[in-house]
């Protein structure tokens, strides 16, 4: 459930005096506990989001679900996640709509593809491949934990690189380290008008992607570009950008499927 009163079983987000976020699962009989003391479970189950508890050692934590976002940074990772910011870049550069069609190359921990899930409701249906059956299992895991069951998810043990099996695709989606090795299978399975977009942490993985484009006649480079994000502080007359920051993750780039030419 994404709304009304906390019940057991569920996540909830539990956010101390300093903005600290501790990402705890409710059972009846247990309690949560820092160095600012503890809070019976109980005392959260039942109660309404963005209710405010004291700790046994009279600290004031508020409790939220926690957003995607949220979430997805505190989740068990297998492979690294792609950030809030670059899941959020591609559902709208990737124009990712409901009841669409999405192959997803590098299943990871599952962080782009709840996103993915979410946009093309179930209706669409996204297709994830991924090589390693460990990634595959925590993957499974962080999706189901934040969205339930998942009838619209296709999970595939296999090596993207040695083709896409689906076909008259709306969506090809890749985060992995060479995607580049999956752009003539995508150009074979994207329907006209289709797209791909691919995300890489590194120049040179960008250059032999666009040389991979450039060479594939069935698609046209259409954007290269990364997303800067910079958090902000506000403590009463101190309004400044944050100290650190996530300053580098990765670049974007999207390619559509041209019609086949006559
Ligand atoms: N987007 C994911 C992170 C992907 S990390 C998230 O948000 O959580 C890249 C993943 O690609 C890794 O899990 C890796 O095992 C997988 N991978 C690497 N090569 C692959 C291939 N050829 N086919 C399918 N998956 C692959």
């Amino acid at each position: 459930m994404r709304t009304g009163s906390f019940e057991p079983g569920e996540k909830t987000l539990l956010i101390d005096p300093k903005g600290r976020k501790y990402l705890v699962t409710l059972r009846p009989h247990d309690k949560f506990s820092t160095h600012l003391g503890t809070i019976p479970h109980s005392e959260i189950i039942g109660r309404e989001e963005g209710v405010a508890l004291r700790s046994s050692g009279g600290a004031t934590f508020i409790a939220f679900r926690p957003t995607f976002a949220e979430y997805s940074l505190k989740m068990k990772r297998g492979a690294q996640i792609l950030y809030p910011k670059d899941v959020a870049t591609v559902l709208v550069w990737g124009d990712l709509f409901p009841g669409a069609t999405v192959v997803e190359g590098g299943g990871g921990s599952g962080a782009l593809t709840i996103a993915l899930l979410q946009a093309v409701g179930e209706k669409g249906q996204v297709i994830t491949y991924e090589v390693r059956e460990d990634f595959l299992r925590q993957a499974r895991a962080n999706v189901e934990t934040f969205l339930g069951k998942v009838p619209h998810w296709v999970t595939k043990l296999k090596d993207i690189y040695e083709g896409i099996e689906e076909a008259s695709v709306d969506r090809v989606v890749l985060d992995l380290p060479e995607g580049w090795r999956a752009v003539t299978h995508a150009a074979e399975v994207l329907r006209p008008g289709g797209l791909l977009l691919a995300f890489f942490p590194t120049v040179p993985q960008l250059q032999a992607m666009a040389t991979a484009i450039e060479q594939e006649p069935r698609l046209r480079l259409q954007e290269v570009f990364e997303v800067v994000h910079r958090p902000w502080r506000i403590q009463g007359p101190s309004v400044r950008p944050e100290h650190r920051m996530v300053a580098h993750t990765g670049f974007f780039m999207l390619a559509r499927r041209l019609t086949a030419s006559s």
